[in-house]
């Protein structure tokens, strides 16, 4: 049985399989490595899949549907002839074709698959895309972010072993920005951003509104088919100025026929509106990451949409260098999958590769703030996993009664970014007794702990009884089965423990003091300032740091021991 790695894209979706030590892309039984996602029904209730039902979309457009995947996760429904599908079901059916498609090529049946899915992709976005992967009869349990697949697969080729990226994916629909740092053999994203509603279909909306325009035309007037016509003329002039200058619109519109020749001045100028949407994700993510601009060190290009040459010129502007396209922006995501799906299996080729991935969103809890007039007001959102961090994450904080006589503290588990704990996201709710007393003397821990598969498990403690509570949240409900959660939960188990108490940090401290009590003079001045900087990262809980100053820290030692010889 086979594991596959899935891009499922807004236009396109491809599959690969990871061969003995590197990723393939599978071909369709056209020989083609993309597949439309475009899902369309015949009369008598047949459904097609992919290239035909490309087709489909000009001739039979209302029994075809495209772009399904801007509404995954919504309850929107798309009636086709008789039938009526949700943007799962659709996915599904695309799923079932790539999965098909697979099995035929590899000649062996596949039973799991790897997803990816935008990086801003929320929960319900995400179970939605996972059901769809279990409804096309396939185990999946690892979703992941498309930019992140994207560097994975780059990672493989990258000699380098310390770089920092960025990740510039432009697909149909969706617009993601993500930093990565690869050091040694870990791949770590920094920090994510983007737009959900921004992509090549827009690129191609500029196309076909500018024809409009030019011909005085009024859409309202045009018929289904013609408007699916123009789109498809207005596509192709899109892609054909990726290599020629100058690109004609033609079109069909109540029976006569219109043109527009397109040059790529003209088409750049129309798109600037959009090119200047595409800056504020970039910004954000390296302000988020604290990463300057110039210490990036390569972009990589991802997406159809970025094989557009306008939006290559501006991402070499804007980020003062070429971005690399090694691999094939169309290619890359689903290649990264399949090294993803390889890793799930723990290929041996590939387990030195060490990957984590960031929470989307801070994960915080309600609380009360005292105000000027002494009067305590609640719903203050207060940030205890913060967006970006590099999961598996455990953080825990500390809380105290609000009120005297207060007998009972209720966190509320809260994911969003809003300041006001009201405009945020609910996920679950955990309440403690607490014995009375005066307001700040009794105090609760509150550990969350966010795993790689989206588990996000919250315990509170009573410091004065030591009475606690646990709660589990699961992204994606009742699609892992008890023992999964169990197994999942039982390697989570490592990570709750205080960094303080970690087998490789104690091991730097106890050698530390060691080395102090061995020294005298400079050497254990500076031990003594290295101890205690350490303490307070530790203190901090910060794995990253913890990790990068470990590397120093333990250089340090080294080097105080090599001297002592
Ligand atoms: P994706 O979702 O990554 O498959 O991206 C598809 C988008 O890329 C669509 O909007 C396509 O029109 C666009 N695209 C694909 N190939 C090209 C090309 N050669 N030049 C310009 N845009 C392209």
């Amino acid at each position: 049985m086979a594991i596959i790695g899935i891009d499922l894209g807004t236009t396109n979706s491809l599959v690969a399989y990871f061969k003995e030590d590197h990723p393939i892309i599978i071909p369709n039984i056209y020989g083609e490595s993309l597949t439309p996602s475009v899902v369309s029904v015949s009369e008598d209730g047949e459904v097609y899949v992919g290239r035909i039902a490309q087709e489909r979309l000009i001739s039979h457009p209302e029994l075809t549907v495209s772009v399904f995947k801007r509404s995954m996760g919504s309850k929107k429904s798309y009636r086709l002839g008789s039938k009526t599908f949700t943007s799962e079901d659709l996915s599904a059916l695309v799923i079932r074709k790539l999965k098909e498609d697979a099995e035929e090529f590899l000649g062996e049946e596949v039973d799991e698959a790897v997803i990816s899915v935008p990086a801003y992709f929320n929960d319900t976005q995400r179970r939605a895309t996972k059901t769809a992967g279990e409804l096309a009869g396939l185990k999946t349990e690892r979703i992941v972010n498309e930019p992140t697949a994207a560097a994975v697969a780059y990672g493989l080729h990258d000699e380098h072993d310390y770089t920092k990226y960025l990740v510039f994916d432009l697909g149909g629909g969706t617009f993601d920005v993500s930093i990565l740092e690869k050091y040694n053999n870990v791949m770590e994203v920094r920090a994510v951003a983007g737009d959900n509603f921004l992509g090549g279909e827009d690129f191609t909306y500029v196309m076909m509104s500018w024809f409009i325009e030019h011909h005085n035309l009024d859409v309202e007037d045009l018929s289904y088919k013609e408007k699916s016509l123009l789109r498809k003329s207005a596509e192709d002039a899109k892609k054909a100025l990726s290599n020629s200058r100058n690109v004609t619109v033609s079109c069909t519109i109540n029976k006569q026929n219109y043109e527009l020749l397109v040059t790529p001045d003209g088409y750049e100028k129309r798109c600037e509106s959009l090119l200047g949407r595409l800056r504020n994700p970039i910004k954000r993510a390296l302000s988020d990451a604290s990463i300057k601009l110039q210490d990036i060190e390569s972009v990589l290009l991802v997406g159809g949409a970025t094989k557009m040459p306008l939006i290559r010129t501006f991402v070499s502007k804007l980020m003062g260098r070429f971005p690399s396209v090694a691999i094939d922006p169309d290619e890359v995501v689903a290649m990264g999958t399949a090294v993803h799906s390889a890793m799930k299996r723990r290929n041996k080729a590939i387990t030195e590769i060490v990957l984590t991935d960031v929470c989307p969103y801070t994960l915080g809890t309600n609380i009360s703030l005292r105000k000027p007039n002494g009067f305590h007001e609640s719903g203050h959102f207060y940030p205890i996993i913060e967006r970006n961090s590099v999961i598996p994450v455990s953080r825990s904080e500390r809380l105290v009664t609000v009120y005297d006589n207060q007998d009972i503290i209720n966190v509320e588990i809260l994911q969003g970014e809003s300041r006001k704990a009201d405009d945020n996201v609910l996920l679950g709710e955990l309440n403690v007794p607490i014995p009375e007393g005066k307001a700040g003397q009794e105090a609760i821990d509150v550990r969350y702990t966010y795993d790689i598969n989206g588990i996000l498990e919250v315990d509170i403690t009573v410091i004065s009884t030591g009475v606690s509570k646990t709660l589990i949240l699961e992204k994606n409900p009742g699609i892992l089965t008890e023992e999964e959660i169990a197994e999942k939960l039982a390697a989570l188990k490592s990570l709750k423990v205080h960094p303080r108490d970690k087998d490789e940090n104690r091991l730097l401290l106890a050698k530390a003091e060691r080395l102090y009590e061995e020294n005298i003079g400079e050497a254990r001045m500076i031990l003594s300032q290295e101890i205690v900087i350490f303490e307070s990262l530790l203190d901090r809980q910060d794995e990253r740091e913890i990790r990068d100053y470990a590397v120093r820290f333990s250089e340090l030692l080294r080097e105080i021991e090599d001297y002592m010889e």
